[in-house]
């Protein structure tokens, strides 16, 4: 399967990492978005939560509270916002789960 975010996990392409646990990684978005733009990447491929097993809807739900734990790291003390692009209707153009975290700025609210 060829995956960028698979390359990312399994080290095949080198990536600076703001954090890793055994469940998924932390990356810096390439075309940030805010001041601050970070991708979280589950370490399992799978491309929609809908298709996410148990055990993998029990690891998103870990993964979102860690990531309200990095404060300092992801600069989260004013706010911050986590979206989950699911589908062609969103845009999603990485077919690997990612949570975007974005932060450092206010923002406001614009769907298209
Ligand atoms: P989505 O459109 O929700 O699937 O998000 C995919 C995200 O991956 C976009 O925000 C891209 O900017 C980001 N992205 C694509 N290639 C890379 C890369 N090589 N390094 C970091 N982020 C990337
Ligand atoms: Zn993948």
């Amino acid at each position: 399967m060829d995956c960028l975010f698979c390359k990312f996990v399994s080290g095949e392409i080198p990536i600076q990492k703001v954090y890793e646990d055994c469940d998924f990684i932390i990356i810096k978005d390439i075309a940030p978005q805010a001041k601050n733009h970070f991708l979280a990447i589950p370490k399992q491929h799978f491309k929609l939560l809908s298709e996410a097993t148990e055990e993998q809807s029990l690891m998103v739900g870990k993964m979102l509270k860690k990531i309200s734990t990095l404060t300092k790291e992801l600069e989260l003390e004013n706010g911050y916002r986590l979206v989950i692009n699911q589908g062609d209707d969103a845009g999603q153009t990485v077919f690997h789960l990612h949570v975007h975290i974005l932060s450092g700025q206010k923002m406001g609210w614009q769907p298209a």
